[in-house]
């Protein structure tokens, strides 16, 4: 009947939650040993000088290798790490692996930056500063060498304890910038209070430039005020020739996206800085992940 249909329906629908959940016990019980187990790894994106295809720097985006469930993107794993504070751990796992790294590329005549994604977690602890301090001290990276990436909503979350901390990181060398812009909660007053020196533009608005007029003259205008805080622009997400040309046009400094270069793995990195600048572009191995 009906009634009995309707019943087994709700039940396929528990068990499946069921399911879930169970899953996520699990997924949750693997981190933790992930993170003591070298199963955590770090690919590198570049970011890349759009006047000259010059590398300028690469930012640690975090992977985990399941045994089980193979290459894992961040998307899968750090928004329950966010839950569970076991993010906290995990980060401290990527800026130690990321700045001994960035030591290794020094060797490097372009001398690239790293930049390491930074959880509003992480950031709120009273030890984050000496935490970064131990990190550069440990590795021997200089501090300018080295961006800390903050979301916007991160950073507002806790302004009175985060804009001091951001401060005296940044006033010893170490640059702080807003990732993911326009995403936010987008207001501008609280832009000029923050201690930054670089604004990442959000993909999605590197998505509109080619297509849409519209789209293009509210990005063109990030820009220019980005610049007229005397701000560094990275624009993320440029994924053709079309969004590259726009970018140059418009004088964006910095651009980020597989037109250049997917994330890559240490040899990567290595394969990438023995490139001529000018052969940069689009061709870089695709890995595939599971989210
Ligand atoms: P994000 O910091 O904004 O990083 C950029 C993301 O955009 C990366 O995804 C990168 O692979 C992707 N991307 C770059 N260029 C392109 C492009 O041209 N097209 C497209 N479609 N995508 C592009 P990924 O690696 O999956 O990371 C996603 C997010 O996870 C990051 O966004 C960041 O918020 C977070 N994340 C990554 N690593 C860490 C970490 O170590 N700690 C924390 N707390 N979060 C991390
Ligand atoms: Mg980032
Ligand atoms: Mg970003
Ligand atoms: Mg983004």
């Amino acid at each position: 009947s009906a009634k009995d249909r309707g019943k087994s329906t709700v039940a396929a629908y528990d068990s499946r939650l069921h399911a879930e959940a169970l899953d996520r016990l699990e997924l949750r019980a693997d981190l933790q040993r992930a993170i003591f187990s070298n199963e955590l790894l770090l690919h590198y994106q570049p970011t890349v000088e759009l006047e000259t295809g010059k590398i300028v720097g690469f930012e640690a985006l975090v992977r985990w290798q399941h045994p089980v469930r193979g290459l894992l993107s961040p998307a899968a794993f750090v928004p329950m790490a966010e839950e569970t504070g076991l993010v906290v751990q995990l980060n401290t796992w990527v800026l130690f692996e990321a700045t001994r790294f960035a030591v290794v590329l020094q060797n490097d005549w372009r001398r690239p930056t790293m930049a390491v994604n930074i959880s509003a977690q992480q950031l709120v602890r009273p030890d984050f500063v000496e935490q970064v301090n131990r990190a550069l001290a440990e590795s021997g990276l200089p501090a300018d060498r080295l961006t800390l990436e903050i979301t916007e909503s991160v950073v507002l979350q806790d302004l009175e304890d985060v804009i001091p901390r951001l401060a005296q990181l940044r006033s010893r060398g170490v640059r702080v910038a807003i990732d993911d812009f326009g995403t936010g909660y987008s207001s501008l007053a609280y832009l000029t209070e923050l201690p930054i020196d670089v604004l990442k533009v959000d993909k999605s608005f590197i998505d509109r430039v080619a297509s849409d007029a519209q789209g293009a003259s509210v990005t063109e205008a990030i820009i220019a005020m980005s610049h007229t805080m005397n701000l560094s622009t990275v624009a993320e997400g440029v994924e053709v020739a079309e969004q590259a040309a726009w970018l140059r046009q418009v004088r964006c400094p910095i651009g980020q996206g597989y037109y250049w270069s997917r994330p890559v793995d240490e040899a990567g990195v290595h394969e990438l800085l023995s490139r001529p600048t000018n052969e940069l572009g689009g061709s870089a191995d695709l890995v595939s992940y599971r989210t």
